[in-house]
């Protein structure tokens, strides 16, 4: 199946043809929904790391002096260059990923928000606050906020513009340069963006794009950066954490998650199912808010299940640049292992299989059925680990406490979702629940995806939150400014 022409896709193929200098060293990145080559990139090294960081510094000085409206008009610019352009960056998100093109298109509709909200907010955000001195009338003290100065921001590949983009551009705003390495399977998205930000009239010396192995390009980012924010695996994430807390420099992390679903009696629960396979099943799982458990009131779990399988079954999966599809393909050779692992593992430690369970080659190399599993016990992989795959288990429980107690029971807390017989009790359920994000009687990510809320977890999930005010004063150290009159 052909990539649709698009001049994003047109132009990014002439900043790969200029970038390619002799003895560069390429990557070529394949179209996922055929394993086509898409084109090469430039892979990047540690020196290139170091480079980018030298003219960051210089650039970054200039960017911070100017007023913080000037930067928002710069985001603003970008934010009408996305809407213009938004075909061929769901073009590219598609094609890097083999997501269906809705998801795609919440990536980018993610960033339209985000920079609406950033580029109105920041001056006020950022404004010196007064805070009472310590002898009033005498000594009046202002709290300022300073950029950190270069930011790190290393991105995976399951929303390759929503995550790379979407925590680099409030740090532009704070007046930082960044040094953004996408994950080495999806350059496209932020390189395109880029080429969107430079369009804008950011200074290119300020947002280096960086392709490359996230040892050694990510891990050279973690030697040079001022403040580090990191999106992928918890293993990946303690790594950075400890290498960034001996430089003593700030680290955010948004890693795994093991996202619990609560269903009580007294639901519809023919709805309930519909938002539930949606909740699990965007993104063909590979989403870190994706819902992997549910736990169902007994009295209602037969019923719940069959209309939850109905749902999954009802999903149209496949290939395609248009709207007609619910759910793509995994993303990686490694993902579908792992998915294959974890219902194999399953399978032959007595859970079954009530929907789904086979990948699907006809469809393309890395297609998988959204599949439902009963049965699972605790010493199944699938019941801790984090699949990140279209891979769910349902566990009928006696009540809600014992929901509650068992959706608690992980290591990570970073999304849950809760369907109750009332909006009270729904509420007083997401109270009980250790996760960075609840979404009550909605099921999908709304709690997380709303660019003026918190997103973030706990425990292994992670630490620091992007979106809202954090997201944006994280990027930022506070300067206290003392002035006496003597
Ligand atoms: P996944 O398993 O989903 O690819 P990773 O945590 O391995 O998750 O990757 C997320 C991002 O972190 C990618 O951009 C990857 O290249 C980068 N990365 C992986 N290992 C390291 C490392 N040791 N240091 C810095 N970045 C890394």
């Amino acid at each position: 199946m052909p990539i649709p022409d698009s001049t994003v896709l047109q132009r990014l193929s002439a900043l790969a043809a200029v970038s390619d200098e002799p003895g560069r060293h390429t990557a070529v990145i394949g179209e996922v929904f055929t394993g086509a080559s898409l084109g090469e990139v430039p892979v990047a090294e540690a020196a290139d790391v170091t480079a980018a960081v030298g003219v960051a510094r210089t650039a970054q000085r200039q960017w911070a002096a100017r007023p913080v409206k000037e930067r928002a008009a710069v985001i603003e610019r970008y934010r009408k260059l996305v809407l213009d352009n938004r075909d061929g960056l769901l073009d590219i998100i598609q094609a890097e990923t083999g997501k269906a093109r809705w998801t795609a298109q919440e990536e980018a509709l993610g960033i339209l928000a985000g920079t609406r909200y950033y580029s109105r907010l920041s001056a006020r955000l950022l404004r010196p606050r007064r805070v009472p001195g310590p002898l009033p009338l005498v000594t009046r003290v202002r709290v300022a906020r300073r950029p950190k100065g270069v930011v790190g921001v290393i991105a995976p590949w399951n929303y390759p513009m929503f995550l790379a983009i979407g925590d680099s551009l409030p740090a532009l705003l704070a007046g930082n340069a960044v040094l953004l390495k996408p994950a080495a399977r999806t350059p496209f998205s932020a390189l395109a963006n880029a080429e969107l930000l430079y369009r804008a009239g950011l200074p290119r010396e300020l947002l280096a794009v960086l392709p490359g192995p996230g040892s050694t390009v990510g891990g050279a980012i973690a030697e040079s950066c001022d403040f580090l924010m990191f999106t992928g695996s918890t293993d990946t994430g303690r790594i950075l954490a400890r290498r960034c807390a001996e430089r003593l420099i700030g680290f955010a992390a948004e890693l795994g998650g093991k996202n619990p679903m609560i269903v009580t009696a007294g639901t519809d629960l023919a709805a309930v199912a519909r938002v539930a396979a949606r909740a699990c099943f965007s993104n063909a799982g590979q989403l870190c808010l994706s819902i992997e458990r549910i736990y169902v009131e007994r009295s209602v779990a037969t019923e719940f299940t069959g209309q939850f399988v109905a749902a999954a079954e009802a999903l149209t999966v496949g290939p395609g640049y248009d709207f007609h599809t619910d759910m793509g393909s995994l993303t990686s050779p490694e993902q579908l292992e792992t998915v294959r692992k974890h219902l194999a593992d399953a399978t032959s430690k007595g859970a079954h299989v009530l929907t789904g369970g086979r990948a699907r080659p006809d469809l393309g190399p890395l297609f998988f059925e959204p599949t439902v599993l009963t049965g699972v016990t605790p010493e199944m992989d699938c019941a801790r680990a984090e699949t990140f795959g279209p891979l769910v288990s349902v566990y009928p429980v006696a009540d809600v406490d014992e929901a509650v107690t068992l959706a608690n029971d992980s290591e990570y807390g970073l999304n849950a979702a809760v369907f109750a017989a009332t909006p009270a009790q729904g509420n007083a359920l997401a109270a009980r629940l250790r996760t960075g994000a609840v979404t009550v009687d909605e099921g999908y990510a709304a709690a997380a995806a709303s660019p003026a809320a918190p997103m973030g977890g706990t425990g292994n999930s992670g630490s620091g939150r992007r979106h809202g005010p954090d997201g944006l004063l994280k990027y930022t150290d506070p300067q206290a400014i003392a002035t006496t009159r003597l």
